[in-house]
């Protein structure tokens, strides 16, 4: 997010609402630039880290193997009016129930849902 602060202070205190000008930036990727538009400016943006990335993979519900990709991926398959609650969703999702080591498949409550793509060992 230092990214971010940097390009509000370049743009006297205001972040722009522009994909390609945030991008722009020195540090600001895909990630951050569209959860900045959709967090400060409520323009329907898509921030995949590597927990919605791991995520959505793991539920068969995308199959790629970048972030980017499965930002492109999530935007053919998920209603705009949904895009900015992904990341505020699956981030603490993955953070804490679909973890990177040992999920927690046993308790967690979409297991009827998840193909457990990849998913060798759980908790
Ligand atoms: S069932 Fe397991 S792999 Fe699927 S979302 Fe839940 S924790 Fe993740």
């Amino acid at each position: 997010m230092l990214g971010i602060a940097k390009a509000a202070e370049q743009y006297g205190g205001e972040l722009p609402a522009d994909f390609e000008k945030l991008t722009e930036l020195k540090g600001v990727g895909p990630k951050c630039a569209n959860l900045a538009l959709g967090v400060a400016h409520q323009q329907a943006a898509i921030s995949v880290d590597v927990h919605v990335h791991r995520v959505t993979n793991r539920w068969g519900f995308v199959q790629t193997s970048s972030p980017e990709q499965t930002m492109l991926q999530l935007e053919q398959k998920v209603p705009q009016q949904k895009w900015i609650d992904i990341n505020r969703l699956l981030m603490p999702f993955g953070k804490h129930i679909c973890t990177g080591r040992l999920p927690h498949c046993s308790t967690c409550p979409v297991l009827e849902y998840c193909m457990q793509v990849g998913v060798t060992s759980h908790r």
